[in-house]
């Protein structure tokens, strides 16, 4: 199990992707790392005034990153540095290592906390065309759990809802039958916590684990893409998946495609998917995108006005969440120059340097660290001699989209992999080309793997 100061870091790694840079060194670096209480994260603040600022305007964030980062720890507590001593006296006569979930103390702490972030209800979510048969599947789903959509299997792009949507599951079940059990994860949070069950290799952690994913009503997990090529964490999930299938316990499933079109899970797991209701989300059109934006702003007290909120929905990708950072610069510039951006032309000025941000950024380092996370391989692999057709085959995937997406030198990519002569690099571009005419499989590889790194 890792460590505060190590989980910390992590959490802190996330946070810098998605925030403001000004904001981020102002309140989040200066954060330390305290303790961990049952299933809250407690951290320290310099200041009373930072600690308001930060719980006002980042707590939902930290909360969001730490919960996906581990599901165990579902709260984040701010308080003051100088107030530490005293906490941690308090405290220390029950100081349980992190993660019991399913002791007593968590339990009845469940009860009382609602581990799902508000700002994701059935409310927040704006309904239009590419999304109705999801949100009504998730609403079916909220009021009867079990019911006839069991599985149910949502799929879309990146930031078009499907996280957004298990939380209003959440928020919902939470406030309508506080006793239904539901458990939430992502399914990288699974396979390290059962990492972790097979290193520890003890019967408590095992128990726990099985406990934590059987012992619920509603299972929901998150991004089950990443499962892919991970057999130890498949069998289990598999396992999980027919015991709460059989007692009628809902089970929900997001992932970034259709059941069908995940190559590399286990066709047992696929048919068990196909038993329920699969819907998409399609990304939203400009009305769609525009009602997304006004609600946003409005949450925000922002007066939005027409031409900027339709400059931002035709200038951010498809991704819900771009266009959501491209308001919240809106925001942050206006309240910056105390005066409202409210033209295209002051739009256009206050975000030209980010919209044209994401292709400079893309670099053949996150090309290769996703081509290895969607095959489930390591660095080291794919950089080296293995001719195995595990790591050969995403290895010239890899090396295809360099070339595709990236001005690179093949000398460079040749040197990048291994010291390899640039005419394996041609002979790999060529061959996966040829492949993607010829090969549906390859082709739905590498288009979604172009649409991870485009979208990101
Ligand atoms: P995904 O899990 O599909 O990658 P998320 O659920 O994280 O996407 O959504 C990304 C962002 O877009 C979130 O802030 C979410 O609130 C917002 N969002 C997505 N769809 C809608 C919608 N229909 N109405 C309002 N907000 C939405
Ligand atoms: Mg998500």
């Amino acid at each position: 199990m890792i460590g505060k100061e190590e989980f910390w870091d992590d959490v802190k790694n996330e946070l810098s992707k998605t925030m403001q840079t000004i904001s981020y060194d102002m309140w989040i670096e200066p954060l330390e790392p305290v303790c961990f209480v049952d299933s809250t994260f407690v951290l320290a603040a310099k200041t009373a005034i930072s600690k308001k600022t930060i719980e006002r305007s980042y707590l939902d964030q930290i909360k969001e990153v730490v919960n996906s980062l581990d599901s165990f720890v579902t709260d984040v507590e701010i308080i003051v540095k100088e107030q530490e001593g005293e906490y941690l006296k308090k405290q220390s006569d029950s100081l349980p290592d992190r993660g019991l979930i399913v002791d007593e103390k968590h339990a009845k702490k469940q009860e009382k906390s609602n581990p799902f972030l508000e700002k994701y209800s059935f409310d927040t979510f704006v309904q239009g065309k590419s999304n109705e048969y999801a949100l009504a599947a998730a609403k079916t789903v909220a009021e009867n759990p079990g019911g006839n959509y069991n599985p149910l299997f949502i799929y879309s792009g990146v930031g078009l809802g499907k996280t957004h949507l298990l939380h209003a599951i959440g928020n919902y079940l939470f406030k309508k039958s506080p006793k239904t059990k539901v458990v939430y994860a992502n399914s990288e949070t699974m396979i390290n916590e059962l990492i972790s069950v097979i290193r520890g290799g003890n019967n408590e952690e095992s128990n726990r684990f099985r406990e934590k994913y059987r012992a619920c009503d509603v299972l929901m997990i998150d991004d089950i893409q990443f499962l892919s090529g991970k057999e130890a964490t498949q069998e289990a999930f598999f396992h999980i998946f027919n015991d709460l299938y059989q007692s009628n316990k809902q089970i929900i499933i997001t992932s970034d495609r259709s059941p069908k079109d995940l190559p590399t899970l286990e066709e047992r797991l696929r048919t068990r998917f196909s038993w329920g209701l699969s819907v998409d989300i399609q990304p939203p059109d400009m009305e769609t995108r525009v009602a997304i934006l006004k609600m946003k702003a409005a949450h925000e007290k922002f007066n939005l006005s027409d031409d900027v909120a339709e400059f931002i929905a035709e200038n951010a990708t498809t991704n819900i969440r771009d266009m959501e950072g491209l308001l919240n610069k809106i925001i942050f510039f206006s309240s910056l120059a105390n005066r409202v951006i409210d033209t295209k032309e002051l739009a256009y000025d206050a975000l030209r340097d980010f919209i044209d941000e994401k292709k400079d950024t893309l670099d053949a380092e996150d090309i290769v660290s996703t081509v290895c996370r969607y095959f489930g391989i390591t660095t080291t692999d794919i950089f080296s001699k293995k001719k195995t057709k595990n790591i050969v085959e995403p290895r010239m995937i890899a090396i295809y989209l360099i070339t595709d997406l990236l001005s690179m030198p093949l000398i460079s990519i040749g040197q990048m992999f291994g010291g390899r002569d640039h005419t394996t690099i041609i002979h790999a571009r060529d061959k996966i080309s040829e492949e993607i005419k010829s090969n549906p499989r390859i082709k739905i590889i590498v288009a979604d793997l172009k649409n991870m790194l485009l979208n990101r």
